[in-house]
């Protein structure tokens, strides 16, 4: 069965995958998304006793119909390599009454990895088929992990430039030095004065100017994006949630068909819609618990049906998560809404014009699926103390607002069924903040003494991805205005 993509505001109908791959975006702004799901056709047993790359292939070749088994394959064995730190590439590990699926075995150490080791791979590949002859411009606003995995990712490749966004003081320590050391004649790195909302719809403006892709064309480049907005985003992470439920029917945690939860820590609503699209493959996924950080957006929106960005924007120590307006979550807005792509476009533009939108009480009954959380600075703390002390496992921030989710909603709902909670940071990217959780005797430490403090705590070797950093001289060091994104962005390309 071919799977055609379409825009989620109505402008493009049939788009085969790899044009959505290559374009990022659709024309007029809305996101492509498939025009039906495909059906896993491989059993619960089978896949639990598939490699994850042979999972990934099961998930994928099933979305990206017009990738050939050979294509789709090479890209899969390229990504899915030494690169990850275990053989496992995904591992789980039991802990807090549920099983983290750790997401952060790649290069930069965050769960970002698992889908941007592979979308060079099925850009290029897309290219190709596509007789694309431009050179292919990556512009990514990140809040912390996008820029540096998707620049891990796309460095060196060649026929690829990439260029990446993020705020300045918005960002961890650690995540900066990551990306002002990132190495590759094709990397660009630009903060702004501004916020990490700032930097991403700067990013879509610049997408959306169709006089200077038309400049673009003539000098012989063409956008693309590596956000999750992109479809070459979210298909190669719907694979990891059949992995997780295949293996816990492998070890025998669970019998195949059973239900499972599965808790997000959330910010652009890419990697929870992920887990969604692979329940409509056939999953038996029973509950998304959406875990939002003080920038509740989302866990406001779960509640009321409406969806409002007019609020303080709160720098928290779950910077990846520091996020008002969810891209993604467009896509299951077109979906509950019957795929009305005018009604899709017109609460888009709500959104953006008056920083707000309702749904209806049929798309909110649709919702039965999700349920928002939420966790404060000091529940994050807690609970990565808490779960050290019981366990002997450290998480990092970013997974400890999904633990403390997950807390609160079984205490509420008294819901025991098994759980799947996507870790997805290394607690190294956050020493700081998760050291300061377990005793803040380590506050006085210097950032360099804090990771053999927390290799001593956690009995976690110290990852290369640090090591890295120790020493990596700092290569980039722009800083532009929000105003002057696009003019960064032309005088980085010679226009
Ligand atoms: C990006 C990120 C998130 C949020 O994921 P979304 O797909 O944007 O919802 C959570 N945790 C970490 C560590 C991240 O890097």
């Amino acid at each position: 069965m071919e799977i055609l993509y379409r825009s989620t505001r109505g402008a493009e109908e049939n788009v085969p995958a790899s044009k959505a791959v290559l374009n990022g975006l659709a024309v007029d702004g809305g996101l492509f998304v498939p025009q039906e799901f495909p059906k896993l056709t491989a059993t619960l047993e089978e896949l639990a006793n598939m490699s994850y790359q042979d999972v990934a292939y099961e998930v994928m070749s099933k979305f990206l119909t017009d990738y050939t088994e050979e294509e789709l394959r090479y890209c899969i064995n390229s990504a899915y390599d030494e690169k990850f730190d275990t053989p496992a590439i995904a591992p789980l590990h039991a802990a807090d009454n549920a099983e983290f699926i750790e997401l952060f075995h790649g290069k930069t150490i965050a769960f970002k990895d698992m889908a941007l080791s592979i979308l060079p791979y099925l850009m290029t590949t897309a290219a190709k088929k596509n007789d694309v002859k431009n050179e292919i411009v990556i512009l990514t606003a990140t809040s912390g992990d996008t820029g540096k995995a998707a620049m891990a990712g796309f460095a060196d490749v060649p026929g690829t430039r990439i260029i990446v966004f993020y705020p300045k003081g918005g960002v961890s320590p650690v995540q900066e030095k990551q990306m002002v050391t990132q190495k590759g004649e094709n990397t660009y790195v630009v903060s702004i004065k501004g916020n990490f909302d700032d930097a991403q719809t700067g990013v879509k403006k610049i997408f959306g100017n169709r006089e200077l892709e038309k400049e673009l064309d003539a000098k012989g480049f063409q956008f693309s994006s590596a956000n999750s907005i992109n479809i070459g985003r979210l298909v190669p992470q719907a694979a990891y949630y059949v992995y997780a439920y295949a293996q816990m029917v492998k070890s025998g945690e669970i019998k195949a068909g059973e239900k499972i939860n599965i808790v997000v820590p959330t910010g652009n609503f890419g990697n929870i819609l992920a887990a969604y699209y692979a329940k409509q493959m056939g999953m038996p996924f029973g509950k998304f618990i959406c875990a939002s950080n003080e920038n509740k957006v989302l866990f406001d929106f779960f509640a009321t049906g409406k969806y409002d960005k007019k609020r303080d924007f709160i720098l928290t120590t779950s910077p990846s998560m520091d996020i008002l307006v969810s891209s993604n979550l467009e896509r299951l807005v077109y979906l509950i809404g019957d795929c009305d792509t005018a009604a899709t476009k017109a609460r888009m533009e709500a959104l953006s014009g008056q920083g707000e939108y309702e749904i209806t009480e049929e798309m909110k009954a649709k919702l039965a699926d999700f349920c928002g959380g939420f966790a404060s600075e000091e529940e994050v703390s807690a609970t990565i103390a808490d779960i050290y002390a019981k366990d002997k496992y450290v998480i990092d921030t970013h997974t400890a607002v999904a633990a403390a989710a997950h807390r609160k909603y079984v205490a509420e709902t008294g819901d025991e069924t098994k759980t799947v909670i996507a870790s997805t940071a290394s607690p190294y990217k956050f020493a700081r903040a998760v050291l300061h959780a377990i005793d803040a005797k380590y506050d006085a430490l210097t950032d360099l003494e804090q990771f053999d403090a927390l290799q001593e705590v956690s009995g976690v070797k110290i990852p290369q991805a640090i090591e890295d950093i120790r020493t990596a001289p700092v290569r980039h060091d722009r800083c532009v205005e929000v105003a002057e994104m696009e003019n960064a962005v032309k005088e980085i390309l010679g226009l």
